[in-house]
Order: C-alpha cells, then sequence, then structure tokens
C-alpha cells in the first residue's frame, strides 16, 4: 500500500478518507518543521498532507517517488509550486470552502475595530465602568464608511457582499478587473492602490503572499491613510511590514488594525502587544467546526486521489498531470 505523510492532524473525515487510500504515517507530534527533518520523514512516502507552517521546496520536492502535496489551506506560499512542477509532484489547496468563514472573520476584526469591543471588553472586567458617559470609548462609523479592498478574489468578494448590507462604499484594488455585472451587483469601483489608500476609513487585504504582494503595505502607503483609517490583514503576515506598521500606529497615521496574520509567525512584533487599538488573533479567520473539517476533507479527497492516479481536483500545477 502506498504510504503518505500526514504533517499535523486534520480533522473528520479526513483521516478516514485518507485512510481508504493509504497508509498514513503520522509525522512526530510538536517535531521540528525543517526542511531536512520533513525531508527525513518523507522518504518512502508518495503524498505529503501539509499546512501552512510546512517549509515544502526543493530539499523535500525532491523526494525520489513523491506525487503530491496536498496543502490544508487556500494559500500556498509555504511550497515552492515551480519546484514542484520541475520534479513531477502535483500541488492541491483547499480553494472556496473557507470563503464565508474567513470574510466573517475579516469584517469581525473590521467592527471590533472600529467599536473598541476588545478594550471595552478588558475595561468592564478590570472594575473601571462606573457609569455612562458622552465621551467613553469612542470609535469609527461603520455603517456608510468607505471600504478598500485590496484583492477582490473569492474572500475579498465576500467581505464586499457583506460590506454592500452596511452600506458602505467600496473601492478595490486588484490587477484583475471584476467582471462589469459583479461590479454593479457589489457597488464596487476599482481604482489603484493609492487612491484607495488615500480613501478608504477601512483597508482590507485579501492578496495571496507572493514576492510582487510582500511588503505591499508599508511606509509610503501609512503615511498615504487617512488618520481615522483602519487596517484589516486576514491574507498573510509579510504582505504587511509589520515594523512600519508599529511605526505609523506610534505616529497616530492610521486609527488602528486587526489582525489575524504576522510577519513572523507565531512570532508578534512586541510592540503591538500593548496597543489598545489593535485587535490580534491567531490565525484564526477559517476556524469554524465546518470549514475545517471541510478543509480536511478536501485536502485528503485531493490526496486519495492522486494517490489513486488521477487527477485531484484542486491541482494547481494541472502541466503535471495532463
Ligand atoms: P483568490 O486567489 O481567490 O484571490 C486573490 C486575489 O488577489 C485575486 O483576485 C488576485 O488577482 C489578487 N491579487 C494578486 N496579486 C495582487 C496584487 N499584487 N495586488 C492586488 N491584488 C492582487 O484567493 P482567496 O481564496 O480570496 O484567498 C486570498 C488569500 O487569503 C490566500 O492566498 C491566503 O493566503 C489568505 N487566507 C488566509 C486565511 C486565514 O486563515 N487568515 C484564510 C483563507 C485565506
Amino acid at each position: 500500500m502506498s504510504r503518505i505523510l500526514l504533517m499535523h492532524p486534520i480533522l473528520d473525515p479526513g483521516p478516514q478518507i485518507l485512510a481508504e487510500a493509504a497508509e498514513v504515517i503520522a509525522y512526530p507530534a510538536g517535531g521540528p518543521l525543517d526542511e531536512a527533518s520533513i525531508r527525513q520523514a518523507a522518504e518512502g512516502c508518495v503524498g505529503i498532507v501539509s499546512q501552512l507552517m510546512d517549509p515544502i521546496r526543493e530539499t523535500v520536492l525532491s523526494t525520489p517517488g513523491l506525487k503530491c502535496v496536498s496543502n490544508v489551506a487556500v494559500g500556498f506560499d509555504n511550497i515552492d509550486v515551480a519546484a514542484a512542477t520541475a520534479h513531477k509532484v502535483m500541488v492541491t489547496n483547499t480553494p472556496g470552502v473557507l470563503d464565508d468563514a474567513t470574510s466573517d472573520f475579516a469584517f469581525t476584526l473590521l467592527m471590533t475595530t472600529a467599536r473598541r469591543v476588545v478594550e471595552a471588553d478588558h475595561f468592564i472586567r478590570s472594575g473601571q465602568f462606573h457609569g455612562w458617559a458622552i465621551d467613553m470609548m469612542l470609535g469609527q462609523d461603520i455603517y456608510g464608511a468607505t471600504l478598500g479592498i485590496i484583492g477582490i478574489g473569492r474572500i475579498g468578494r465576500g467581505v464586499a457582499h457583506r460590506a454592500k448590507g452596511f452600506n458602505m462604499r467600496i473601492l478595490y484594488y486588484d490587477p484583475q478587473p471584476l467582471p462589469q455585472e459583479a461590479e454593479e451587483q457589489l457597488g464596487a469601483t476599482r481604482v489603484d492602490l493609492n487612491r484607495l489608500i488615500a480613501e478608504s476609513d477601512f483597508i482590507s487585504v485579501h492578496v495571496p503572499l507572493t514576492p510582487e504582494t510582500q511588503h505591499l503595505i508599508s511606509t509610503p502607503q501609512f503615511n498615504a491613510m487617512k488618520r481615522n483609517a483602519i487596517l484589516v490583514n486576514t491574507s498573510r503576515g509579510p504582505v504587511i511590514d509589520e515594523a512600519a506598521l508599529v511605526e505609523a500606529l506610534n505616529a497616530k497615521k492610521l486609527a488602528g488594525a486587526g489582525l489575524d496574520v504576522y510577519e513572523r509567525e507565531p512570532a508578534v512584533h512586541p510592540h503591538l502587544i500593548p496597543m489598545a487599538n489593535v485587535v490580534l488573533a491567531p490565525h484564526i479567520a477559517s476556524a469554524t467546526v465546518r470549514t475545517r473539517s471541510e478543509m480536511s476533507a478536501m485536502a485528503a479527497r485531493n490526496m486519495a486521489t492522486a494517490v489513486r492516479g488521477g487527477r485531484p481536483p484542486n491541482l494547481l500545477n494541472p502541466e503535471v498531470k495532463r
């Protein structure tokens, strides 16, 4: 029976789907996540079920007999897809099933930051609430504000749908324009990045991490933001220059930030920790029971199909399997 390496546990029904297709070898819990260790564990395996913290690059992809890497995520910046293609290794991801959970969470961060919910909760729990006051915990209006969406793919569009219900003016920046019908339906206007930055009260980032999007938001962008702007990031940490964000927040160049992802995850820039106008989440945008289960099933089905010699439904490098 073929062997596959499961880097981290996945949720039901993923394990059953994998077990029906192959012998599953579990990577040691808490084991080192460097390429050499993963390569060693992958010897003799036809597949690896990976997650975003697993570096799957040349060293791993050159493992003899390796046929498929199935990432339990829609983002695949942890995998060198070009090297996989060169070694004829299929790479798959889990698009679509996490759109609603992730869009909901981007909106949750937007609202929580704008209305200072985390700060308010701490205020109560630390015994500081002694009665209503007209100037207590003043936040930013959401209804009717301008939202700038950077990257209007599956999740960016989901955020736009939600924003429509809040009567927001929607600007977006994406090299791929939406079809005219979708623009009209969402009430979204395509603009360049400079205009989006300059006019938005809220900026929500939904691009993949690529060499082009690394530090897409850095000092020049922070300098051009409205002083009341709130930045939300549920994409990947390195899209935002975290040191520049800290500087900009200290200089009050923007009003706050809602972050799910970090430049050096799981490390968080220490200066962000005490900032009351920053809401920090531990990379949980897709973390609902249903979504994580569907991601697990989808990743397992991709792997099972590859192991059986088929073409996985979510193949990122179709040139490997004609
Ligand atoms: P998608 O491919 O459907 O959409 C990405 C969009 O970004 C596309 O429309 C693309 O044209 C656009 N884009 C690419 N480069 C750009 C650039 N330089 N400037 C502006 N736009 C650019 O992807 P998706 O399914 O919407 O997911 C987006 C990203 O969100 C994923 O790649 C992943 O990294 C991240 N994500 C994070 C979580 C989380 O748990 N925090 C969950 C799901 C997805």
